[in-house]
């Protein structure tokens, strides 16, 4: 019986798995074209100070404009550019826009890049990185580097190799969806981040579990002692905000203090000047 379901269930699959590799294929090769063709964009999150409001900076997130498809979100096809290795130029690609652009902003906020555990895995990342920065003219300083804890553990070694050189070059890196991987205590007792950020999966129960808000009070508190500042993500509301603000978190980041934007609505919301006479300013 048992080899029967297996038969019947290989008949099933066929078709199928076909049609998954065949459409993969094509979204791979019309990701390609489209960052050929400049269909990729940045979108920009604020990231504010939860005591003040202030702005700290903003978070780079990958967009692509999809002829037919409209505004496809970074989630659809991410782990195709995965999977093909087109995440390699993609991801050059987004570093180089996010500095240049950070670069002609006043005032000169923080800007924030995703990495992929691929381009994590890349020898020559930190020369990419260092190179990047000279090329736009972007302080190092002004660049933060945001990994989850997956990309760590594909080889902790060459990980914890790999982050110092980066710091090395005066770039800070954050721990980002901090609390929904294996083993988040221990990534924080063996690698030297810069800024925790604490995923948004507990930010939605906050309101009504006692035990969610448990939780972000023990991260906080070992945020705090391990002198290592937190940002919590996923902000929707003002309770929120002002459970944060309470427990004292130090940075906040969600709808509600700003959604992902194209970088002329955050120009033209006042929230940063570009450099007058900067190529940037006049499409902006
Ligand atoms: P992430 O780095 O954790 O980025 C935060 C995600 O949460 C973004 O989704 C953002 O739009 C969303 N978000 C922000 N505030 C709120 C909120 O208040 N409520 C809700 N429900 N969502 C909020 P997005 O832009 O779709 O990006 C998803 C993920 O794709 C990112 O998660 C990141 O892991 C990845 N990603 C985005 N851009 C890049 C990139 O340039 N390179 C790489 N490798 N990955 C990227
Ligand atoms: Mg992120
Ligand atoms: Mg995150
Ligand atoms: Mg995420």
């Amino acid at each position: 019986r048992a080899k029967g379901d297996v038969s019947r269930s290989i008949c099933f699959y066929e078709p199928s798995m076909d049609d998954f590799v065949r459409t993969r294929r094509k979204l791979a090769a019309e990701l390609r074209e489209a960052l050929e063709k400049g269909q990729l964009d940045l979108h920009y999150q604020v990231q504010t100070s939860v005591l003040t409001g202030e702005i700290r900076g903003y978070e780079a997130l990958v967009r692509w404009r999809h002829p037919v498809r409209g505004l496809v979100p970074p989630s659809d096809f991410i782990p195709i550019a995965e999977e093909s290795g087109l995440i390699l130029p993609i991801g050059e690609w987004v570093l180089r826009t996010a500095c240049a652009t950070a670069a002609t902003w006043s005032p000169p906020y923080k800007i924030a890049v995703n990495l992929s555990p691929i381009q994590f895995g890349t020898a020559g990342l930190p020369d990419l990185i260092r190179r990047t920065l000279r090329e736009t003219g972007l302080d190092a300083e002004r660049l933060e580097l945001e990994l989850t804890e997956s990309t760590i553990f594909v080889d902790r070694e060459r990980s914890l190799h790999m982050l110092r050189e980066i710091k090395r070059l005066g770039v800070s890196i954050a721990l980002d969806d901090f609390g929904t991987g294996y083993s988040s205590l221990d990534i924080l007792r063996s690698f030297p981040f810069d800024k925790i950020k604490l995923d948004r999966s507990f930010m939605r129960e906050v309101e009504d579990s006692p035990t969610a808000r448990a939780i972000i009070r023990a991260i906080l508190a070992l945020g705090s002692s391990l002198k290592i500042p937190v940002l919590a993500e996923g902000i929707e509301t003002d309770a929120q905000l002002a459970l944060l603000r309470a427990e004292g978190c130090d940075e906040a980041q969600g709808y509600l203090l700003g959604r992902p934007a194209p970088l002329d609505s955050i120009v033209s919301g006042g929230q940063i000047t570009l450099m007058p006479g900067d190529p940037l300013a006049q499409s902006a």
